[in-house]
Parts: structure tokens; C-alpha cells; sequence
């Protein structure tokens, strides 16, 4: 690619200015100056270098992200904040956006990546990624919900939903639970449980797959997925 896309990519400013900072000699390419804007580099095979400073290109991006509630599922709000709003300048310059939506009082597992093909490959309703949830419940859970949710609720709009899984952690006055589905609609857990009459106070994503939310996150930090938990999908 192009030295200076490169760089204006990897958040060093615009073409324009990346050009100023070619011709101060201030950027190499396996230790060789270089100042043209056009010359090709691979930024997987050479070591470019601003000054000190390593270019740490990536082709793709895919980050993890503790949700906060509070903050919106999308690239942009004329009101809200927003999941961009919480990254650093370091990934700014890259056109990420979120794999899906958490509703804005949901916490918890979300991806954001730069990769439209592995954002469909885990939306597909045909191939059933699995989600689980971990919900505070307004009043008792019962062993008639697992039962339903077993065997498909019918939502407010008439659908009825696949098969879930229910586990009740704690049964009382609140109740707490996981829920596992594999499809993804509109409000889909809040709405389940309102199908059985009940409602979600809390509402927090654990995992997706195979992929859980690394517990080391705090709610508004992210890392980028490893290898092995790209290898997942
Ligand atoms: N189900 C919901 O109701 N809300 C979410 O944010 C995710 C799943």
C-alpha cells in the first residue's frame, strides 16, 4: 500500500499532513529514510518507523469491549455517547463499528471491528451464534420460565423465539439468571421476560460463542482479541 495511506490510516494525520512529515526524513522503512508518498510498503513484512515511534498498522481491527450502560451501540448520536466515544486516538483513525446492538442500559460483551464480512458471519440469523446474558430479574423465576423459554416465548409482535436456555442463579423477591439465545431481536431478552409477565432490571452480556467477556475489563475498557479468539468465529 501506499506510504502515505499507510500513514494516515495508522492515525498520523491527514494525507496532507503525513506528506509534511515524509519530507522531514523523520519516517523509515527498515531503517531507510523514506520521503515519498507513493512509495509501496508492506506493513506486514517491513518495519516502518516515525521517528522512535513503531507503526503498529493493522489491516483489520477487532476490539472487545466492556459496555458501560449509558453509552449507545452506534458510530455516531447527535445526543448520546457513544461505544467510539470510549476509544483512545489510537483507534480513532480506523472506521470501526460495533458487531450488533446492546441497548443502551445493557452492559457488557461487545465487538467493535472494522471487518464487515466477520460482523455478518456472526449476525447471520442462519448460522445461531449463541449470546448469554446475565439479567436481575423483577420477582421469582420459576422452573415454568426455564420450561417456556425451552420451548420458544411468543413476543409481543406475535413471533415466537427459538429455543433458550434459562439457568436460575438465585431465585426471591429479585431473581437472577442466565439466558442463552441464538438469535437476535429487538430488545429480544427484556422482551422474553415480558412475554412471561415479568421485568428485566439489569441486563448484562457474558458472551458470544465461544467468546466470553474478558473479566480483567472494566466496564468502558477494551482490548483487541487475540489470535485464538479470532479463531473462534
Ligand atoms: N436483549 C435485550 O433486551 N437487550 C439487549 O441489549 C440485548 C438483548
Amino acid at each position: 500500500m501506499r506510504m502515505d495511506k499507510l500513514l494516515a490510516d495508522s492515525g498520523y494525520g491527514s494525507r496532507k499532513e503525513v506528506k509534511k512529515i515524509l519530507k522531514t526524513g523523520l519516517v523509515t522503512v527498515d531503517d531507510k529514510v523514506i520521503k515519498d508518498a507513493k512509495y509501496q510498503v508492506n506493513p506486514n513484512d517491513q518495519e516502518i518507523r516515525v521517528g522512535e515511534d513503531l507503526v503498529d498498522y493493522r489491516e483489520e481491527v477487532y476490539l472487545m469491549l466492556n459496555k458501560p450502560p449509558g453509552v449507545i451501540s452506534a458510530t455516531e448520536d447527535s445526543l448520546h455517547r457513544t461505544v467510539l466515544d470510549l476509544l483512545s486516538n489510537e483507534w480513532r483513525s480506523y472506521k470501526l463499528f460495533p458487531v450488533g446492538r446492546l441497548d443502551k442500559d445493557t452492559e457488557g460483551l461487545l465487538l467493535l471491528t472494522t471487518d464487515g464480512e466477520f460482523s455478518h458471519r456472526l449476525m447471520s440469523p442462519r448460522r445461531h451464534v449463541s449470546k448469554c446474558y446475565q439479567a436481575k430479574i423483577e420477582g421469582l423465576v420459576t422452573e415454568e420460565d426455564v420450561e417456556a423459554f425451552s420451548k420458544g416465548v411468543q413476543l409481543d409482535d406475535g413471533y415466537m423465539t427459538k429455543p433458550a436456555e434459562l439457568v436460575i442463579t438465585e431465585s426471591a423477591d429479585m431473581s437472577y439468571i442466565e439466558l442463552t439465545i441464538t438469535e437476535g431481536k429487538f430488545h429480544q431478552v427484556k422482551r422474553m421476560f415480558k412475554a412471561r409477565g415479568k421485568t428485566v432490571i439489569t441486563l448484562r452480556r457474558k458472551s458470544i460463542g465461544k467468546l466470553e467477556l474478558d473479566p480483567e475489563l472494566k466496564p468502558g475498557e477494551y482490548r483487541e482479541l487475540t489470535s485464538e479468539e479470532l479463531q473462534l468465529f
